[in-house]
């Protein structure tokens, strides 16, 4: 049996089928039905908050973002994410200026944000990679400090919170992922997260080509998402909370189980963080150490993947002289091995097993 570095969750089928009917009843399909509504509003209890918006996916809500926001010039972001941070940087005509990470927790380093900083920012777009958070705090200070906004790209972070607040509340808007492959999900889908009324009837008016009814008001593009997708997600979302606790129980047995003298993982030490197992990043020595443990895996039917790579700067379309050594360093030597909560814990122990035999020769 192949095993993959995810596999996504799915409901019992009744559960998803009880929304079907009410689809066949009222052939309500898309363009903001009961089902979505409800979504939405499930969301808002969960994240306690008024301001947002599901959409189509993770990617389109990064441009709305920053569409939002009418950011110009340059956005300094992570090299270290999914390409879909960066290429929705790129698509909205603006230019990426990378920051390099933390060697400790693999997200933007604060530090060094500050040298990129000059009279074409705009803005800073940052990942909460792998669900733990960036240094919310140091980023807001420099937020206030320059009077340019930050957007978090908070794919991963849906069900983290930190200091009792989740996660994608902070930063002026913060986006999320639905997509399959993420801790929660609506097969496709996302969503966008605003503090500001105006912001927030321009996410709006964008979801929807730039208009209500017959008042066209501007340029918009089609965001939307189905009353198929906001029934996976109404399926879904009772069973978050106990796909996160056998996600930790599968973490948990990884880190009783590696061998940390030659393996690395990315931590946060925030006190307050509440996390989601969103990932099981480990870091290799080196990369040949690392082709050598994905080979060893492949060989016994096991599929971790190159979560992240490559160094977003080193893309040819990112166009970029940034150097980002730490960044371009990791993607060579990092994997996401096999994390999902019907994952065997028999499982994990042979995946852990294949590993130190390589990482100890
Ligand atoms: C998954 C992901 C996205 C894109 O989300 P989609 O819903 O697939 O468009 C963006 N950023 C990060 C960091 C992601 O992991």
């Amino acid at each position: 049996m192949r095993i993959n570095v995810v596999k996504s969750f799915l409901p019992p089928k009744e559960d998803y089928n009880k929304y079907l009917d009410q689809i066949w009843d009222s052939h309500w399909l898309t363009n903001n039905g009961p089902l979505l509504l409800e979504l939405e509003k499930e969301l808002k209890n969960y994240l306690k908050s008024d301001k947002l918006l599901f959409l189509a996916n993770g990617t389109v809500a990064l441009q709305l973002a920053i569409k939002s926001l009418g950011l110009k010039g340059e956005i300094i972001t992570t090299p270290y994410s999914y390409c879909a941070t960066t290429t929705s940087i790129i698509w909205e005509n603006c230019i990426p200026r990378f920051a390099d990470i933390s060697p400790d927790n693999l997200n933007i380093n604060p530090d060094l944000i500050e040298g990129l900083i000059n009279e074409n920012t705009s803005a800073i777009l940052a990942t909460h990679v792998y669900g733990l958070p960036c240094d919310v705090d140091q980023i807001e200070s420099l937020s206030k400090k320059y009077n340019i906004p930050v957007i978090y790209d908070a794919a991963h972070a849906f069900g983290v919170s930190l200091n009792n607040r989740s996660l994608l509340d902070y930063g002026d808007i913060s986006t999320c992922s639905f997509h399959a492959t993420k801790v929660f999900h609506t097969t496709e889908g996302g969503l966008v997260l605003c503090h500001d009324d105006k912001i927030f009837d321009k996410l709006s008016l964008y979801r929807s080509f730039g208009h209500v009814n017959d008042n066209y008001y501007d340029i918009g593009i089609n965001a939307k998402n189905s009353e198929f997708h906001a029934a996976m997600g109404l399926a879904n979302l009772p069973y978050l909370n106990s796909n996160i606790a056998k996600r930790k129980i599968v973490s948990e047995r990884y880190d009783n189980l590696l061998n940390f003298n030659h393996i690395q993982k990315p931590f946060n030490n925030l006190s307050g963080l509440i996390y989601n197992y969103a990932y099981y990043p480990i870091i290799l020595e080196n990369a040949s150490v690392c082709n050598q443990v994905i080979e060893a895996l492949n060989k016994e039917d096991i599929f971790p993947r190159r979560y992240f790579y490559p160094s977003l700067n080193t893309l040819n379309y990112s166009k970029s002289t940034d150097s980002c050594p730490i960044s371009e360093s990791i993607v060579h030597r990092v994997l996401s091995i096999p994390l999902y909560p019907e994952l065997e814990l028999m499982i994990v122990d042979k995946i852990a097993e294949i590993i130190n035999q390589v990482v100890v020769h």
